[in-house]
């Protein structure tokens, strides 16, 4: 069956799509990143850990809204929480209590945060953090990780238009797990920098997940310590999936500020920097604003969908449903002779066939099991959900059984 045959819907919304918008669809999100011919690509519907496109087509979501959603889709009591306070408004001149009771929520959860501020999305924070880093050094440079991704701000965009090499002037990479390029780096620019900004583990696009190394982070920690460098953790895609009082909680060290995002309002926008009391002035003079930031629904959600984590145990749950589903891959991988590999946190998985430099076999891997009703993405990390279920990791490692099988007829 043709594309235009089993999912008319969507070829048709994506021609309209094509001439009005961009791309058709832009950013991560766009067909052209995952599996054209087989990829959903409007959503319609969803319901705990799965959702229809607009053809009507049934999957087990493993990407979970790229991370956002970790109760799951149309959860009763965020859902609640949230109707309740739409029904009193949600955009307003001014900020409401949720405001105040979610800054006290998360300075109380997160042991080194003495205050706490909102934005909408991830690249909010990142970029408003190095600015408070550059507040309070007097200095110019940033070191990030090689390949990291941060947002799609000038300082950071994995994308290549419309940027000027000023845009990048001052901001310099190290490789990850590699102490003594960190330090060279950090020799090259002594004086100069204002922050270096990681992610807890590394987790690039098109590359397996790296953990890491014992010392790696230390070495960071206590050089930022040193030099009087702010030290920033982004843990946008993994906060609150590791650990209910931040990621470095699991890893067992300490940043200067914390952005979060996803996991924070169960799809509901909002974002969180939170950092230290000795930042506290310069987080106070760098200007930070947007037309939606102070939205009383997603503040209201928040402190749910934190209270919720807490109280289902959904990091044990994740850590649980990861496992399955990876130890049921390497099994049936295994009988079918092929060699797969997993990497990151069970919570978030990252899974790469050996010798797939091109992901071939893992978009083909991807296609067929997206044909039998299971999203899984070819170069991204995946992400469980408090609404996975033993079922439904059950039922996809069906499909990926079916999968492998076909990988190996067609070779
Ligand atoms: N940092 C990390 C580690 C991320 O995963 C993301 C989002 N994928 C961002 C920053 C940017 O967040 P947003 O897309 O909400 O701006």
């Amino acid at each position: 069956m043709t594309p235009q045959e089993s999912r008319p819907k969507t070829e048709a919304l994506f021609a309209r799509a094509v001439s009005v918008i961009p791309g058709g669809i832009y950013g991560h999100m766009s067909p052209a990143h995952s599996i054209p011919e087989a990829a959903p690509y409007f959503a319609e519907r969803a319901e705990g850990c799965r959702y229809w496109d607009i053809d009507g087509r049934e999957f087990i979501d493993f990407m979970c809204g790229f991370g956002t959603m970790i109760l799951g889709y149309a959860h009763a009591e965020i859902e609640s929480v949230a109707a309740a306070q739409r029904a009193r408004g949600n955009c307003f001149n001014h900020p409401t209590q949720h405001f105040v009771e979610l800054a006290e929520e998360l300075t109380s959860r997160i042991d080194f945060a003495s205050w706490a501020v909102f934005g909408k999305n991830g690249s909010d924070m990142t970029t408003w953090s190095i600015q408070v880093a550059r507040e309070a050094t007097g200095r110019k440079k940033i070191l990030m990780v090689r390949g990291a991704y941060h947002g799609v701000d000038a300082w950071c965009t994995p994308g290549h238009g419309g940027l000027i090499p000023e845009d990048r002037l001052h901001v310099h990479s190290f490789c990850w797990n590699d102490a003594v390029d960190f330090k060279a780096a950090l020799d090259r620019y002594r004086g100069e920098i204002a922050a270096v900004i990681i992610t807890p583990f590394h987790h690039p696009a098109f590359g397996q997940s790296d953990m890491p190394e014992e010392g790696f982070i230390e070495t960071i920690e206590s050089s930022c310590r040193e030099q009087e460098i702010v030290f920033i953790l982004d843990d946008i895609r993994a906060g609150f999936r590791l650990h209910t009082g931040g990621s470095h909680r699991f890893f067992g060290f300490d940043p200067d500020i914390s952005c979060f995002c996803k996991a924070l309002g169960n799809g509901y926008p909002i974002s969180s920097a939170v950092g230290r009391e000795a930042l506290r002035v310069p987080a106070s003079k760098v200007f930070l604003t947007g037309s939606y930031w102070n939205n009383a629904v997603p503040m209201a959600v928040a402190k749910a969908c934190l209270r919720i984590l807490d109280r289902d145990r959904v990091i044990d749950h994740l850590d649980a449903m990861g496992r399955r589903l990876i130890d049921g891959l390497l099994e049936v991988s295994r009988r079918y002779g092929i060699e797969i590999t997993a990497s990151g946190p069970p919570a978030l998985p990252y899974i790469t066939f050996a010798e797939d430099r091109s992901f071939r076999l893992m978009q083909r891997f991807c296609r067929a099991c997206m044909e039998q009703g299971v999203f899984f993405h070819p170069h991204h990390n995946w992400f469980l959900s408090a609404a996975h279920h033993e079922t439904d990791i059950d039922q996809a490692i069906d499909a990926a059984e079916l999968a492998f099988s076909r990988l190996n007829h067609e070779n």
